[in-house]
């Protein structure tokens, strides 16, 4: 099944709802098929236009996903408009149920070791018949590559990475040539909000378009990093005036 995309801000984001996208990638789990997915947010777009070593990092993803209102707001602004946010969090989650499902396997590597200990708790208490193929924090300390190996004789089909952005889609970049399957995704801070480190906004400021707000309260030290939010979107409205993709 081929996913239609909405490109924005030279970045090709798929348009669907989260049953097609998850069935799109278990056609692609069956088929042992080696995948990269990044989730994009405004701040990993405005990233990839300052830097073009993590653009063509991106570049070579095989999915994109919009995962943050701004991407929404900003492809309707073009006149281009993607149906709706699909979080990287949300896609985790429908993933491992997935996963039961059709025993798939997966891996968790990022977050602090006692952050990691407990998403993966939490994952296996909610989640028994989920085969975990094995976890690992995200602080290296030379041992990498070793952890890559490591990794890939687990023979996961999933590896999900939580390494923060940049570091993250680098990662898979870097390591996913080892591998002869697996779908590798970014998923942020999403582990922090497995263990309950971090709490995701209630559903309401969710459809509210809001959680951005939430997690700015939650975390006041983000506020610069959010400040790419409106820059995002006057640049959709420039390319939207000018009919150009800038
Ligand atoms: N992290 C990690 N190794 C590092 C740096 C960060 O495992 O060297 C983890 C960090 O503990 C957190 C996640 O990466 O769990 C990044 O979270 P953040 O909320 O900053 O990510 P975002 O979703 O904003 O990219």
């Amino acid at each position: 099944m081929h996913l239609k995309t909405v490109n924005l801000m030279g970045m090709n984001f798929i348009n669907t709802d989260m049953e097609q996208l998850v069935d799109h990638l278990d056609g692609r789990l069956a088929q042992s098929e080696n995948i990269f997915l990044v989730t994009a947010n405004t701040e990993i777009v405005m990233h990839a236009r300052k830097n073009r070593d993590y653009y063509s990092i991106v570049d070579t993803a095989d999915l994109v996903t919009p995962d943050g209102v701004g991407v929404v707001i900003g492809s309707k602004i073009i006149g281009n408009p993607i149906q709706q946010r699909l979080t990287g969090f949300d896609l985790m989650m429908q993933l491992l149920s997935l996963c039961c499902e059709k025993q798939y396997t997966v891996y968790f590597l990022g977050a602090s070791p006692e952050v990691i200990e407990r998403a993966v708790e939490r994952v296996k208490r909610e989640q028994p018949d989920l085969e975990i193929a094995g976890y690992h924090h995200g602080y290296f300390n030379g041992e990498e590559e070793a952890i890559a190996f490591e990794i890939r004789k687990c023979e996961p089909d999933i590896v999900f990475v939580g390494l923060g952005v940049p570091k993250q889609e680098q990662w898979i970049a870097k390591y996913r040539k080892l591998f002869k399957k697996g779908l590798f995704i970014g998923v942020g801070g999403s582990f922090d909000v497995l263990a309950g480190e971090v709490r995701r906004a209630p559903v309401a400021w969710q459809k509210l378009n809001i959680e951005w707000l939430y997690r700015l309260i939650q975390r006041p030290s983000r506020w610069k990093r959010m400040t790419v939010l409106p820059i995002f979107l006057l640049k959709t409205v420039k390319a939207r005036v000018l009919r150009k993709n800038l």
